[in-house]
């Protein structure tokens, strides 16, 4: 992993919204519960799926996690 790769976050549609995750989330054992950087409790079943395209477009963007980003860079 580079060193940006924990700053920056990677975004996933889950239900209710484009959320942000860390690494760690990202890799969590099957069958968990993960935070997002906005806190909100997501499967990692969920999490860790190939999304659909669909759900890219028919997620809001998260503005919590959204500002928890903008202030790490
Ligand atoms: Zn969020």
């Amino acid at each position: 992993m580079l060193p940006g790769g924990a700053k920056i976050g990677r975004w996933q549609p889950v239900t209710g919204g484009r959320h942000a995750f860390d690494s760690a989330a990202r890799n969590a054992e099957p069958g968990l519960v993960a935070n997002a950087l906005c806190g909100v409790e997501v499967d990692t079943d969920e999490l860790q799926r190939i999304a659909p395209e669909i759900a890219w477009i028919r997620e809001d963007t998260c503005m919590a996690c959204w500002r928890v980003l903008a202030a790490r860079q």
